[in-house]
C-alpha cells in the first residue's frame, strides 16, 4: 500500500516489534533527511490538492529563512547573501515552477515532483565547469532538503523533549534515540526500517510499548497528527481508522490487557512443568530503572545487563564512579539474585556519539564489544574496576560479548585479574571472586565450546547475533526479515552443540537472545536443557505460563525430532503441530 487516500482507512504491514495495541496521534521524526521519497500517481482530481501542499511547502521554507536571517547574529552576518539566495531559490521557477508542472503533467504527487526536479537541477549545476555555479548544486540539495521536510511534516527533534502523548514514526531509531523514550509522553512507535531483532525493538519490548519496524513508506503515508492504530500483536499499522476498527481495536486492547493482567498475576510463582521440571526465568535490562520491571515480572535475577546504554546520549565516558553508582543500586535492587553484567557491547548499531569509528563499512562486523574493549583497555578497565566494586553489594556474575576464540576470553581474563590487583593495591573494597562467562554469539565460539569452556563458569547464547552470523542476515535490516529464522536446523544444532558441550564439561548454560522469550520455541529450550531463560521483563508472565503447561519427558522427544529435520519450514511445522497437541 503505497498511495495516500484522503483520509481513507489504510492498513499497513510491518515487522512485529512489541506487542501490545495503542491508539493516538502520530508524531513524524526524521533522523535521516528526506532522500528516500516514495512515488505515487494521482489522478486529475488531486493535481490541485499536490500544488497546494508544494505551495505550502515552500511557503513555510521562506518563512523559515527570513526568521534565520532575522535571527541571525551579528557574527554571522556574511552569511546573510547565502540565506537571500536559498530563499530565492526556493521560490524559483527552475525549481518550484517546474515541480508544479510536472505534478501536473505527469500527474504524480508532490514529494516525488519535487525530488525529480532537484536532482535534474542539481546534475545540471555540477555539469557547469565553472567552480562558482558548478557549488550551486549544493544550495539546491539544501533548500530541496528543507521544502521536502516541510512537505512530508517531517521535524528533527529530540525525543526527550516531545511534551504531547503521541505515537512516534520514522524512518529509523536507534537504540540511542530509543533509550531516550519518556514513557509518560510515547505510547509507543512505528519506523520505516528496522527487524524483529533490532536493539530498537529490544528496547521497546523492554519498554512494554507496542512498536513496528520494517514498514517501508510509513513516513511517506502518514502525516504529523494523524489518528493511527499500532497494534504490535499482528504488526499493523492502521492510519486514519473508521469509527468500525476503532471500536473494535478497543475490544482487542482490553482483551489483550486483561490476559496480561492475568498471567501477571500468575508472574511470581515457579515456572514448573507438569511433570515437576523448573525453569529458571530471568530479566534483560539496558537501564538501571528497569530492574523493578524484571521484578514486578517474577523475574529471578537478571540474566543480561546490556550496559553500553549508561555510554550512550551523553559526551563523554562514564567515569568509574559513576558505573560503580549504577551497578550498585541495580546490584541491591535484585539481591540476592544474581546480576550478569555484561561488558561494554559497544559499536555495530550502538556507536558512541563521542568516539564513533563511522568509517566501519561492515559495523556488525567491525571493532565491536570485547574487540574494543580489548584495544580501549583504558574504558575497559574503568567498567571491570566498577564492577569488582559493586560487586561487595550482591552477588555480579561478570559476561563478556563477542567472543570469537580463545585469545579473547584469555585476554578479557587477564584484565579481569589486573583490576583486581589493583583495586587491591588501593585498598578498595572489592570482590575477586564473581563468577565469569561469555556469551556464545559468534559462530566460531559455539564451535570452539569445548576449549572455551575450561575457562568460564558460564555460556550465556546470544541467539540475536548467533542467528545473524550463522545465517549472514543482518539482523536489523528489513529487506531481509523474513529470512531471519532462530528456527533454522542450523542455529538449532549449533545451540544444542553449545549446551551439550557446556553439560559434558558441567558449566552452566543460558539463553539471553530473543529466542528464549517466545513461548512457542520454549519445548525446544526445555528439552535441550538450557539452565536459565533471560528475556525483555514483560515476556516472562507468559513464559513462565506456558511452561507450566509443558511436560519436560515431551520436550526431550521433540529436540529429537526437531534435530533430524533439514529445512526451518519443517521444524516450524513440527513445532505448531505439538502445540495443537498441547491445545495452546
Ligand atoms: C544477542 O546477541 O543475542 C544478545 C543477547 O545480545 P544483543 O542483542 O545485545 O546483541
Ligand atoms: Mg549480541
Amino acid at each position: 500500500m503505497d498511495k495516500l487516500s484522503g483520509s481513507e482507512e489504510i492498513v499497513l504491514t510491518g515487522i512485529k516489534g512489541s506487542p501490545g495495541i495503542c491508539i493516538g496521534q502520530a508524531y513524524l521524526v526524521d533522523k535521516e533527511g528526506v532522500d528516500v521519497v516514495v512515488k505515487y500517481d494521482i489522478g486529475p482530481q488531486d493535481v490541485a490538492r499536490e500544488q497546494a501542499r508544494l505551495k505550502s511547502a515552500v511557503k513555510k521554507t521562506k518563512d523559515e529563512i527570513t526568521a534565520i536571517i532575522r535571527d541571525l547574529p551579528a557574527e554571522y552576518i556574511q552569511h546573510i547573501s547565502i540565506l537571500e539566495s536559498h530563499k530565492v531559490l526556493a521560490g524559483d521557477k527552475l525549481l518550484y515552477g517546474k515541480a508544479l508542472e510536472i505534478i501536473d503533467q505527469d500527474r504524480i504527487n508532490a514529494e516525488w515532483a519535487l525530488k525529480r526536479i532537484a536532482s535534474k537541477v542539481q546534475a545540471m549545476f555540477l555539469d557547469i565547469p565553472d567552480p562558482y555555479l558548478r557549488s550551486r548544486s549544493t544550495d539546491v540539495a539544501q533548500v530541496s532538503e528543507r521544502i521536502m521536510g516541510n512537505l512530508t511534516g517531517a521535524e528533527k527533534v529530540n525525543i526527550s523533549k516531545i511534551n504531547k502523548r503521541v505515537i512516534l514514526v520514522a524512518r529509523d531509531l536507534s537504540p540511542a534515540d530509543t533509550s531516550q523514550i519518556q514513557l509518560e509522553k510515547i505510547m509507543g512507535f512505528v519506523t520505516d526500517k528496522g527487524g524483529q531483532a533490532s536493539h530498537t525493538s529490544i528496547i521497546a519490548r523492554t519498554l512494554e510499548i507496542p512498536s513496528i519496524q520494517g514498514l517501508g513508506n510509513a513516513t511517506q503515508i502518514i502525516q504529523n497528527e494523524d489518528i493511527i492504530i499500532v497494534d504490535g500483536l499482528e504488526g499493523l499499522v492502521i492510519v486514519h481508522p473508521t469509527d468500525e476498527t476503532l471500536l473494535r481495536y478497543n475490544d482487542i486492547q482490553r482483551d489483550y490487557e486483561l490476559r496480561k493482567a492475568i498471567v501477571t498475576r500468575e508472574s511470581k510463582s515457579p515456572a514448573t512443568t507438569t511433570d515437576g521440571y523448573t525453569m529458571t526465568l530471568m530479566g534483560n535490562i539496558e537501564l538501571v530503572e528497569e530492574v523493578v520491571s524484571v521484578l514486578d515480572h517474577g523475574g529471578q535475577g537478571i540474566g543480561l545487563f546490556r550496559t553500553e546504554f549508561q555510554y550512550l546520549n551523553r559526551a563523554s565516558y562514564p567515569s568509574e564512579d559513576e558505573l560503580y553508582e549504577q551497578y550498585k543500586d541495580v546490584v541491591e535492587l535484585i539481591a540476592p539474585e544474581p546480576v550478569t553484567i555484561r561488558t561494554l557491547d559497544i559499536n555495530g548499531d550502538k556507536a558512541l556519539a563521542y568516539d564513533s569509528n563511522n568509517d566501519e563499512s561492515n559495523p556488525a562486523l567491525g571493532l565491536r564489544a570485547i574487540r574494543f574493549c580489548l584495544t580501549r583497555t583504558d574504558v575497559f578497565m574503568t567498567q571491570l574496576r566498577a564492577i569488582l566494586r559493586a560487586a561487595v553489594y550482591g552477588n555480579i556474575r561478570v559476561m563478556f560479548p563477542m567472543i570469537s576464540g580463545l585469545e579473547e576470553v584469555l585476554a578479557a581474563k587477564r584484565h579481569l585479574h589486573e583490576a583486581v590487583k589493583a583495586l587491591k593495591k588501593e585498598n578498595i573494597p572489592h570482590r575477586s571472586d564473581i563468577e565469569v562467562g561469555i556469551m556464545i554469539e559468534i559462530p566460531s565460539a559455539a564451535y570452539m565450546a569445548e576449549v572455551l569452556a575450561d575457562e568460564v563458569s558460564f555460556f550465556s547464547i546470544g541467539t540475536n547475533d548467533l542467528t545473524q552470523y550463522m545465517l549472514a542476515i543482518d539482523r536489523s535490516n528489513q529487506k531481509v526479515a523474513h529470512l531471519y529464522k532462530p528456527l533454522h536446523p542450523a542455529v538449532i544444532r549449533i545451540i544444542n552443540h553449545v549446551v551439550n558441550v557446556a553439560k559434558s564439561k558441567g558449566i552452566k548454560v543460558f539463553m539471553c537472545g530473543e529466542m528464549a522469550s517466545d513461548p512457542v520455541n520454549l519445548p525446544l529450550l526445555i528439552g535441550m536443557g538450557l539452565d536459565e531463560l533471560s528475556m525483555a521483563p514483560q515476556a516472562i508472565p507468559d513464559v513462565k505460563d506456558r511452561i507450566r503447561k509443558l511436560s519436560r519427558e515431551k520436550t526431550l522427544s521433540i529436540v529429537t525430532d526437531v534435530l533430524r529435520q533439514g529445512s526451518v519450514e519443517d521444524i516450524e511445522r513440527l513445532i505448531r503441530c505439538e502445540e495443537q497437541k498441547l491445545g495452546l
